[in-house]
């Protein structure tokens, strides 16, 4: 079932809604009757409350939209200046070189994140990624950059 997300017309036309009854018995409520003023005064909360939680909802909208920008911006820091060798990422220096260390591909291709890679408790010849649990060679991920640059 699709999410209704109000629209921002929609939250406009429900404060519209709620000042039209707050004139009425601002100008009438002297000749309403009683059942009258108060169904009418019960619209009007009822409005004013919605259109709050409404607007609520809004902000959570524009705080998770915000957060997703500032993730982007940051990754967009870091996208000129990680490779891929292998399969990990690695940082560049000034020169163009590889340094630090190995981090998880799978997390910086499907969320921007960087993670480093630390070795596996339970068996020293696999690293993993402590965010998503992906697992690579160690032997991999810590001798290439030397084998890249002809360091072996
Ligand atoms: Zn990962």
């Amino acid at each position: 079932m699709a999410e209704h997300v109000t629209t921002i017309p929609e939250l406009l036309s429900n404060v519209e809604t709620a000042a039209k009854i707050a004139r009425i018995l601002h100008e009438k409520y002297l000749v309403l009757e009683a059942g009258d003023l108060n169904s009418k005064f019960s619209d009007l909360v009822s409005i004013l409350n919605s259109t709050k939680t409404d607007i609520s909802e809004f902000q959570n909208v524009i705080n998770g939209k915000n957060k997703q920008i500032s993730d982007l911006e940051f990754a967009l820091k870091f996208k000129d200046k990680l490779v891929c060798i292998g399969d990990a990422y690695y940082e560049i220096d000034g020169n163009g070189r590889p340094t630090g260390h190995a981090c998880c591909i799978k997390c910086w291709e499907n969320t921007y994140k960087k993670r480093t890679l630390v070795v596996k408790t339970d068996d020293a010849e696999v690293k993993i990624c402590p965010t998503c649990g992906q697992t690579y060679s160690r032997a991999e991920t810590q001798l290439i950059k030397k084998k890249k640059f002809g360091f072996l």
